[in-house]
């Protein structure tokens, strides 16, 4: 497998080696527990310290212990739902946030295109880059904002100072897996969803994911160091590909008014997304119809229907998702396969 060829960025991205690199010595000597008094947890509470500097530095937090660090942004999610009496959230969410506020009883905001409305619950959420098309999402005025930005942080350039609360994952940008973080204005206290011992201040309990969090600290370095040189890569392969898949015909590109460039959401009149992924992946190739979450399950994307986008049309949505280990030669064999694949599908079953 060619990790160029991976173009399924938004379902995970492969760990930078230099990523790779930061988290090895904590698989290794230095061991010790966070919490530990003696050298050795003081030196993996140093770890901690600073990947929680380097992650509040990338979202533009006010003090690091804005930073909870959780096993990804699923937690984060569930954790900020489950602390309000009311809960309304937009019909363009991931299932984490989806589903949990469907089990607390939470209400789907209407919506005019990507625009969200307002609410009057105590909590609203809207995800920040959504993970099926790219878009990005305006806020609605809200009492309290939670924002899942787990397709943004890292990706393109935010400051959280304008949520209450954000999700965020450091496998979506490059990073290991298995950890994420919470951001949480001014340390606003909320019921721990852990209880048991004293990590986190309290907030999150469970030994320390020393190597992970390491992990998510140096992605979110280099996230920092490199945003502008990574947009402009992908910006250059999403345009690249837009551009002759668009010559196919009858295709529709799903897209906000502000958009990711790391996202292409593609709609083949007349495909199912399924079978194009299938293909593709016969040749070497990695992508996505919808999002990776919902893959499989046979459903059409809810985002799509709440766009209105008619199912003969959301049945062939493909997501191609670009990152830093993507290269044009692989982008332009991409599209030679797609080419390919979507002319014959259509001249033998259309
Ligand atoms: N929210 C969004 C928008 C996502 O794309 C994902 C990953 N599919 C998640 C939440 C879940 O993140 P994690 O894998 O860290 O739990």
């Amino acid at each position: 497998m060619d990790p160029a060829c991976y173009f399924d960025n938004a379902a995970t991205t492969p760990v930078d080696p230099r990523v790779l690199e930061a988290m090895l010595p904590y698989l290794k000597g230095s061991f010790g527990n966070a919490n530990s008094i003696h050298s050795f947890g003081r030196e993996a509470c140093a770890a901690v310290t600073k990947a929680r500097e380097q992650v509040a530095r990338l979202i533009g937090a006010e003090d690091p212990n804005e930073v909870t660090f959780t096993s990804g942004a699923t937690e984060a999610n569930n954790w900020v739902l489950r602390g309000f009496p009311s809960v309304a959230i937009s019909p363009f969410e991931h299932g984490s946030v989806r589903a949990t506020a469907c089990s607390v009883g939470g209400r789907i905001l209407a919506n005019d295109g990507w625009q969200v409305h307002s609410g009057d619950e105590e909590l609203t959420s809207v995800m920040l880059v959504n993970n099926e098309t790219g878009a990005i999402l305006d806020m609605p005025p809200a009492k309290r904002l939670h924002s899942d930005a787990t397709q943004g942080i890292g990706k393109i350039p935010v400051d959280v100072k304008q949520f209450d609360f954000a999700s965020m994952s450091g496998h979506k940008f490059y990073g290991p897996k298995g950890v994420g973080a919470l951001y949480a204005k001014g340390t606003a206290t909320m019921e721990p969803l852990m209880h048991g011992g004293e990590q986190e201040h309290g907030r999150r309990s469970g030994t320390l994911n020393v190597p992970g969090i390491v992990g998510i600290g140096a992605a979110a370095q280099i996230a920092y160091d490199q945003m502008e040189q990574d947009m402009a890569h992908v910006g250059q392969l999403r345009s690249l590909v837009k551009d002759r898949l668009g010559r196919i015909g009858d295709v529709v590109f799903v897209e906000g008014e502000r958009q990711s460039p790391y996202i292409l959401s593609a709609c083949f009149a007349g495909l199912e997304g399924e079978t194009l992924v299938v293909h593709l992946d016969s040749k070497g190739f990695a992508v996505s119809a919808g999002s990776a979450c919902s893959a499989g399950s046979g459903a059409t994307s809810k985002v799509l229907k709440a766009l209105g986008l008619p199912d003969t049309l959301a049945r062939g949505a493909v997501r191609f998702s670009f990152g830093r280990f993507n290269s044009a030669e692989a982008a332009d064999r991409l599209c030679k396969e797609v080419e390919e694949a979507v002319e014959t599908v259509r001249r033998l079953y259309v």
